[in-house]
């Protein structure tokens, strides 16, 4: 996996000055990226973004609405073309080869069109064929992917009577019938309840860890992009302004420490002396009873416990929280936006 970009806040967007792209392009790169740019009118929706993602990542595209990133799936897929830069998927150049990237990519896209009158066999059957798949695999392939979605008892229903979690289901089914090796994935949770939220998740586990395949994933659930995601980048008004591992990054974070503490509600008292307390930046009443207490080192935790006894406070809970992907974002856009 590469670490490239250091797992840091980027200045500007990353280029390989003096490079060309095919010296980037080693075996294991299955996208990479140089200068990429796209303009609509006034507006750059993807701003020199330079990139390189290895075979068998789960690569999460963050940023708020509008960052650019489903512009950024639309080039890397060859729905757009560039206005500037370059880049090469699987080997092929987006822009030129879009139908062969096509037959090897899978792709959900944020709003995913599915033909209402058509039941999810008849769905799947009209696609496979789109993408080339051989005549005589279509019928095993759609089968299994339809027991694999869950969806085999309602197969021949027509899907305008599905619920949206079927039809997130289907689509995603659809994406893979290509047997792809890349999936790009615009949303795939959005609209889910949780129990189907957490089968997609699995899912993509399982195509990247036991199947190898790559997935580059947008997603505004920074929970999920943690728990997903090899790495991330955050693009900002089209540019990328981090990039690294969601551990990398979360390091990179200055923060202190913060821990939970729950106590009786009111205890005046024990806020007090915690406020008091040698080495604690801050105390936060989240709710009655529960303290947000920021410290400046593991080393004041002790001396919390200690405190809120001393003062005669009942102690319940004392818990340090480790810093997480959305602390990280909310730092890097001042908690506020950046839009
Ligand atoms: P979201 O999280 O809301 O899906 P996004 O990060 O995917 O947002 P994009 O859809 O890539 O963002 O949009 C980036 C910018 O480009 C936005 O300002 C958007 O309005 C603009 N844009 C995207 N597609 C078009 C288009 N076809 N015509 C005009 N402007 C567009």
């Amino acid at each position: 996996m590469s670490t490239e970009g250091g797992g840091a806040r980027l200045g500007s967007a990353r280029s390989q000055h003096g490079r060309g792209l095919l010296e980037l392009t080693d075996g294991k790169a299955v996208i990479v990226v140089e200068g990429l740019s796209r303009r609509f009118g006034d507006v750059t929706a993807v701003n020199g973004l330079s990139l390189k993602i290895q075979e068998g990542e789960v690569f999460g595209l963050l940023g708020h609405n509008g960052a650019g990133k489903t512009t950024t799936i639309r080039l890397l897929t060859g729905v757009l073309s560039p206005h500037g830069g370059e880049a090469r998927v699987l080997g092929l150049d987006p822009t030129r080869d879009g139908p062969a990237l096509r037959g090897r990519t899978g792709v959900l896209t944020e709003t995913p069109a599915l033909d209402e009158r058509l039941t999810a066999r008849e769905n799947l059957s009209y696609y496979a064929d789109l993408y080339g798949v051989p005549r005589h695999e279509v019928p095993a392939r759609v089968e299994g992917l339809l027991e694999e979605f869950e969806l085999a008892d309602r197969a021949d229903e027509p899907v305008g009577r599905y619920s949206k979690g079927m039809r997130q289901r289907l689509a995603l089914a659809r994406a893979l019938l290509p047997g792809p090796e890349l999936l790009f994935l615009d949303e795939p949770t959005t609209g889910l309840d949780p129990v189907a939220a957490r089968e997609v998740r699995e899912l993509i586990v399982r195509l990247s860890g036991e199947e190898g395949r790559t997935v580059v994933l947008c997603t505004h659930n920074l929970v999920e992009a943690q728990r997903l995601c090899h790495r991330v980048g955050v693009l900002e008004h089209g540019r990328l302004v981090a990039l690294g591992t969601p551990a990398e990054l979360v390091r990179g974070l200055d923060r202190g420490l913060r821990v939970e503490v729950e106590l009786s509600p009111g205890d005046e008292g024990a806020v007090g002396a915690l406020r008091g307390l040698p080495g604690v930046l801050e105390v936060v009443e989240e709710r009655p009873g529960l303290l947000g207490v920021k410290v400046a080192s593991p080393r004041v935790v002790p001396e919390i416990a200690a405190a809120v006894v001393g003062a005669g406070g009942r102690l319940y809970r004392l818990q340090p929280q480790e810093p997480t992907l959305e602390d990280f974002y909310l730092a890097l856009h001042g908690g506020k936006g950046g839009r």
